[in-house]
Formats: C-alpha cells, structure tokens, sequence
C-alpha cells in the first residue's frame, strides 16, 4: 500500500508528465505548417515525354524529392509527398491527401508539352478568382479574411515563385496564369500549379534533365516556400 505522500507525488508526476506531451504535440503542431509537394504523374503514368524519351514523372519526381531534401535542411515546415517513387497516384488519392494534411501550401509539379519545339519557359497556374467577386477583397479593395484566404496565399506563393525563378531563369518567364486545376477543384487548400518547363523544347528538356538544373529549381522553389511563411 503506498503511502499517501508517495500516491501524491505519483499522481503529480503523471500530471506534468501529461502535460508535457500535450504541450510538446500542440507545439508541434502549431510551429509546422505542412507543405505538400505534388509530384504529377508517375507509374504507367509517364505524363509529358520529351524528345529523348525522358519522361515528366521522372522530371517532377526528382525535383520533388530534391525539394523535400532542401526543406529538411531546416525543421521549419513539415513536407508531405504525394508520392516518393515511381508508382501510380490516382487524382482522387492525391487530393485525399491534401484534404487530410490541411497544408499551408501544395505545389503540383509538371513538365509542359506542346506549341512546338521552339516553346520554353515556365508557367505557373492558381486557382481562379472568377467565381469571387472582386477576388475575395470587398468594395474597399481590402482583403476578405475566412474562406478565400487559400486563393490570396496561392497568388502570394506564385509571385514568390516567379521571382525566384526569374533570378535563375532569366526571360523564361511565361506568367501566372488563373486556370482551374482539376487536382484543387472543390479544395480549400492553396494548390500552385508550377511548369517546370517544356520537356518539348530541346533546350529546356537538355536542362531539366540535369541534376544541376533540378537542384536550381528544387532551391528557387525552397526559397519561396521559406520567404512565404
Ligand atoms: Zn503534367
């Protein structure tokens, strides 16, 4: 039979004890903004291929990871990845998987295809204001907070983006771009569509192919993702 002293000291510690963990799972929680990082295609899917064969998902696939590693230089943000191989996604599973992480931002990456070989540059794409009158702001032109926020934070990542991208890729800047984008339809999460470039344009496909270009990206891209929260 324990001691009344001795049960008061036990019943403190558990007390602390719990305290502690509820406190370091709320910090936790409340310090890491979780970034999703949207690797497009994968698996049978090979999405764009370029002139050499190499395919999109390979593209997005290593930008995405390199991504992930430049993040985990520092523990500021948590990084989800709707994928981390060469393994089929369904639409449907990736936006399960931004509806459940509620992030802060997601960036779906892709290789662009198209308007012959002599298109190149990148291109980033938000969800439209189109159904929003006066893009979430009121008669004053301020902001409305609430419900509309992720689309002010999508526009904010893509200028964060296209700045980064402009002091690395100089005159490759092919614009922010409102479009609907089938992956953020019926979301509430802020998804940034971001072309890489075009895996069709001989000069961007040779470059996107390289390690070196890829880290570039991968570290424009982590810029913005710091400079954003
Ligand atoms: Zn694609």
């Amino acid at each position: 039979m324990l001691s009344n002293r001795l049960k008061y000291i036990v019943v403190c510690c558990s007390v602390l004890i719990a305290c502690f963990c509820a406190f370091t799972v709320f910090a936790q929680g409340a310090t890491k903004p979780v970034v999703v990082i949207d690797p497009a295609h994968g698996g049978a899917d090979p999405g764009v291929l370029g002139i050499d064969e190499t395919a999109e998902k390979d593209i997005t696939l290593a930008i995405a990871l390199a991504l992930a590693k430049e993040l985990a230089k520092e523990s500021s943000v948590q990084v989800v990845l709707t994928r981390n191989s060469d393994k089929a996604v369904s639409l449907e599973e990736r936006r399960k998987i931004i509806s459940e992480q509620k992030p802060a931002i997601v960036l779906s990456l892709h290789a662009n295809a198209g308007f012959g070989k002599t298109a190149s540059g990148y291109e980033l794409y938000y969800p439209g204001f189109k159904n929003i009158a006066q893009g979430g702001k009121d008669a004053a032109g301020k902001a409305v907070a609430g419900s509309h926020q992720y689309l002010n934070d999508t526009v904010k990542m893509a200028r964060l983006v296209q700045k980064n991208f402009n002091a690395i890729f100089p005159r490759k800047d092919r614009g922010l771009r409102e479009a609907e984008v089938p992956l953020a339809a019926g979301l509430t999460a802020p998804v940034l569509t971001v072309e890489i470039g075009f895996a069709t344009s001989p000069e961007d496909k040779k470059k996107l192919a390289t390690a070196k270009t890829q880290t570039q990206i991968a570290q424009a891209l982590a810029k913005s993702i710091k400079s954003f929260f």
